[in-house]
């Protein structure tokens, strides 16, 4: 009787199982993950682990790694790929992950990269967006407390590029260790970390990416991002016409 009982109960999971796997079937295949990456975005993550690598660990009072650091405030937010404090002062750092030889100049807004095929692509001024990044983090921290803005080439051949402030990743330890040192005891490196880590969130990563979507439109538009009024252009600057009461302004 107990064999009938368990051939029945047996019987029983086959016939579920089947019937739901060709309700699955049913479904066509599986939907693609929205999240999946692409190779683009594995390069460059990465990237940004072997530039946290040659960082190093945070160390109580000595120094302190932040990495994919995002911060909001107002109608603005930041993402930073990577934020080292330690006694010489804060360090602001742009990864980028290119194969390629890079062609750029520290004034010039786009730079280059060329392939081994000879396939072109450009991207923004990595020093001037880590230099942007730095200006958000000094609003942070206490007047004295030096912030270098820099840039790091995890790959990629920078033999045509002369451009203060940007490294490839084997010479970024030794170009930090060249700046000033002695500048925070460890009482202030832990305060100006604390005061990073304060400041840290109050957004998604999601809500960060739209809100950069939302804020481009908006310009391009000639729409001032945090308050709606027109912009109107002052040379290379684009300024908000609600100007002193909104202090919305876009260098070019
Ligand atoms: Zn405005």
């Amino acid at each position: 009787m107990l064999y009938v009982v368990l051939a029945i109960v047996l019987i029983c999971c086959i016939v579920l199982a089947v019937s739901a796997a060709q309700k699955s079937k049913k479904g066509g295949p599986p939907p693609q993950n929205p999240q999946t990456p692409t190779y683009a975005q594995m390069r460059g993550a990465a990237g940004e682990a072997a530039v946290a690598e040659a960082l190093g660990e945070s160390e109580e009072g000595v120094r302190y790694v932040f990495s994919d650091y995002l911060t909001a405030w107002e109608h603005c937010s930041a993402e930073i790929d990577h934020i080292l404090v330690e006694e010489r002062g804060v360090f602001v750092i742009e990864t980028k992950t290119y194969a390629g030889k890079i062609y750029g100049a520290e004034g010039t807004r786009d730079w280059t990269c060329v392939t081994q095929n000879g396939q072109m692509h450009t991207f923004y001024n990595p020093l001037m967006q880590s230099r942007k990044h730095a200006e958000v983090i000094r609003r942070l921290l206490p007047k004295a407390v030096p912030v270098y803005a820099l840039a790091v080439f995890a790959d990629g051949d920078l033999s045509a590029l002369n451009c203060p402030f940007v490294f490839s990743l084997p010479l970024l330890k030794k170009a930090i260790a060249s700046f000033p040192a002695g500048k925070l005891d460890g009482k202030e490196i832990a305060g100006v970390a604390r005061g990073l880590k304060e400041a840290e969130g109050g957004i998604t990563r999601e809500e960060h990416t739209e809100r950069v979507k939302r804020r481009t439109r908006m310009i391009e538009m000639g729409v001032c991002p945090m308050c709606g009024c027109p912009l109107e252009r002052h040379g290379k600057t684009f300024r908000c016409s609600a100007y002193p009461k909104c202090k919305f302004v876009k260098k070019d």
